[in-house]
This record gives C-alpha cells, sequence and structure tokens, in this order.
C-alpha cells in the first residue's frame, strides 16, 4: 500500500477501487467477470488475482503484466481493482455505501451485435445518476465475420492482425455504439482517442471469450481510477471498518453469518459491529472473520481460513451471534473506540436513506 499526505496529521493509504460490471442480459457480464479471474498470474506468485468473498481482487502487477506496453506501472499508486463477482444493475443499485454506490466505478457491457438494449438503458440511467465513471466494454467482437481471434491480447494488437473485411464491419458497429451512446446524452469514442475522460465516455473492443481487448478494459478502469477516484480511495486504514452486506446466510459451523464487502478502515476479530437488519440494528460481537483460503491451499477439507483482520476493500465473511435478521445491502459498521449509540444510529439514518425505516421509528 502506499502512503499519501491527508489535511491532517493522519497518514492515509490509498485503497482498491471497487468494480461493478453491468449490462443487458446475456450480453457477457459473467463471462467477462471469469476471463478477468482466469487471466491471472499463478495463484501464490507475488500479483496474483485472489478471490475474496463475493469479489474478486486483481493487483496492479497483473493488470500490467496483462497489458504490456498500454501500463506503466509507476504512473499508479492504488494497488488494483476489486471486482465485485455479482454482476449486473440490480446489485449495482441495492448495494450502496455512506456516498451512495458501493462501486466506485463500472463496467458497462454491450454485445456490439445487439446495442442498446433495455437493461443497457437502465444501467446507463444508473450510472448518470450515481455519476458514476464508467468504461464500456463493446464485446463479442469474435463474432465479427471473419474475425481471427488473437486472446487475451491489448486491442490494437488484435485489430491489426484482422483483415481490412473484419475490420471494417467491427468499425461500423463500434460507431453505432458510439451512436447509441449519443443518444442518451453521452459522448463517447474509441478510448486511445479519449483525452478527457471527465467528459467523454471511451469504448474497448472485447471479446470476453477469447479474451481480446480485456487488458484494455483493466488498463482503463485503472487509469479512470488514479484519474478521478484518488481522493475517495485515500482511507485512515486503521480506523473502524465499514462494509456492506452482500449476503446473509448460514455458515456451517459457525450459524448464520454475513458476506460483506468492506469499503473503508479495518475490521477486527474481537470487533463489536453494528449489521443493518429488517428490525432494529443489530449489535453483535464477531466470532469470526472468514476469507477463503488461497487456491494452493484448497485441498484442506475446509474452504475458508479464520483471519484475525481483515482491511478495506476487501470481501468477507462475519461470523457472529444474532445475525439471523441481517439484511443483504444493509450497512455494517465496527463500534470500535466509539459509543455504540453513535454507531447504530449512523446505520439508522443511513437505513432510513436506503429506504429502510426501522421498528423504532
Ligand atoms: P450475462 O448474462 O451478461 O452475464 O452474459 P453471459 O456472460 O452469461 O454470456 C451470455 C452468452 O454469451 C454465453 O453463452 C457466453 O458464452 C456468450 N458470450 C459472452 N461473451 C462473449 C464473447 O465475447 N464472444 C462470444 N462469441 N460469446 C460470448
Amino acid at each position: 500500500h502506499t502512503d499519501a499526505e491527508t489535511d491532517g496529521d493522519a497518514v492515509a493509504t490509498l485503497r482498491t477501487p471497487i468494480v461493478a460490471v453491468l449490462g443487458h442480459v446475456d450480453h457477457g457480464k459473467t463471462t467477462l467477470l471469469d476471463r478477468i479471474r482466469g487471466s491471472t498470474v499463478t495463484d501464490g506468485e507475488a500479483g496474483a488475482i485472489t478471490q475474496h468473498i463475493g469479489a474478486t481482487a486483481v493487483p496492479l502487477e497483473t493488470v500490467s503484466e496483462l497489458a504490456g506496453s498500454l501500463v506503466d506501472p509507476t504512473d499508479f499508486d492504488l494497488p488494483g481493482l476489486l471486482f465485485i463477482d455479482t454482476p449486473g444493475h440490480h446489485s449495482f443499485s441495492t448495494l450502496r455505501s455512506r456516498g451512495g454506490a458501493l462501486a466506485d466505478i463500472a463496467v458497462l457491457v454491450v454485445d456490439v451485435n445487439d446495442g442498446f438494449q433495455p437493461q443497457t438503458i437502465e444501467a446507463i440511467d444508473i450510472l448518470q445518476r450515481t455519476e458514476t465513471p464508467f468504461v464500456v466494454a463493446a464485446n463479442k467482437i469474435d463474432t465479427v465475420p471473419g474475425w481471427n481471434p488473437q486472446g487475451d491480447v491489448p486491442i490494437q494488437e488484435s485489430y491489426d492482425a484482422q483483415s481490412d473485411r473484419a475490420r471494417e464491419t467491427l468499425d461500423e458497429r463500434l460507431y453505432e455504439l458510439i451512436g447509441e451512446l449519443a443518444d442518451h446524452d453521452f459522448s463517447a469514442d474509441m478510448y486511445w482517442r479519449v483525452q478527457n475522460f471527465a467528459n467523454n465516455v471511451g469504448v474497448v473492443p472485447t471479446s470476453a471469450e477469447t479474451g481480446e481487448g480485456v487488458p484494455d478494459v483493466l488498463t482503463v478502469l485503472m487509469g479512470l481510477s488514479q484519474r478521478y477516484l484518488k481522493d475517495a480511495m485515500a482511507i485512515d486504514v486503521e480506523g473502524p471498518g465499514a462494509g456492506t452486506v452482500l449476503e446473509v446466510k448460514d455458515q456451517k459451523g459457525f450459524g448464520t453469518a454475513i458476506d460483506v464487502v468492506l469499503y473503508d478502515g479495518t475490521v477486527r476479530a474481537d470487533d463489536t459491529v453494528v449489521v443493518g437488519s429488517t428490525g432494529e440494528p443489530i449489535v453483535t460481537d464477531v466470532r469470526a472473520l472468514l476469507q477463503p483460503r488461497p487456491l494452493a491451499e484448497i485441498r484442506t477439507e475446509k474452504r475458508f481460513e479464520q483471519v484475525d483482520a481483515v482491511s478495506a476493500a476487501a470481501g468477507l465473511k462475519i461470523a457472529a451471534p444474532d445475525l439471523d435478521d441481517a439484511m443483504a445491502g444493509a450497512p455494517v459498521r465496527v463500534v470500535r473506540d466509539r459509543s455504540r449509540e453513535e454507531v447504530v444510529q449512523e446505520v439508522q439514518e443511513e437505513l432510513a436513506a436506503i429506504g429502510v425505516t426501522t421498528e423504532e421509528e
């Protein structure tokens, strides 16, 4: 982690931006996530992609390795990207954090053949409303007639290897897509032509199936994060943890547990946490913090390992008593060094902001 100066004396750490993948059904969201998860340096090596609960972490080293000459890792000081594993705008809009959307940045996947569809439009409206920076993955370029697939390479390399005919067909489809983005008030262009990403959306031709252009998507996400999210990513990593519940489910040997994406601070195995629920916020003591075992150790019978502490941004499982009424989408807050009343009130206010009123009101 890199340290950055903040206003006061406190030293902030830059956390990993949280990325969501959105788009119309069947346009390739899941395949893209699978491809990103698969495009890994061997697990256990430095810079390997790691599986979190509900999320996948792609370190900067991996982005730079995949992207080759596209990325000079010294241009970046954010540590990488954390992809939420559940794609779709439903999860995007129900998963909130203090400031708004839980995801800091997004990939909008659009099938180049199919163009804008109802869920594409819904997704783009949500991105606009939440002012979330995003990149468009113009997906399934390998289905262009005559396309000659190239594998996990940057798009320019693949593009150069195509026939004139295939290139022209792709260009036509990409310009149609850029036109559709314009119809929805987004000035867009091929990402390599975009000078100012604050005013223009970058379009990246991809094939989630073959991997072409996937390094470019990762690169643009890193670049956008670095440019527009750096201040927001500066956190007091030692501070009390804050996160959002992804799921509530039974964990063998631990009772009911919550899957959480942590976007601020640290949660420790001896912390008290406040969790939003269908009724009053739950105040409970952590019994165990669980994370998936590294792939290298997956042969042991237990899929999860108990850890002492987890810092943002990360996905983890929190086992604690009384979590039965915890609610997906609700806030989770560590109490540490504060009064629990204060934290309960914080959680209640946040639930109210997302349209849930607790029994007390
Ligand atoms: P989702 O509903 O957006 O998550 O879409 P999926 O990832 O499930 O993809 C829908 C279908 O399109 C699956 O059969 C995928 O194999 C296929 N698909 C996804 N991406 C590509 C691609 O880049 N090229 C091709 N040829 N097929 C793709």
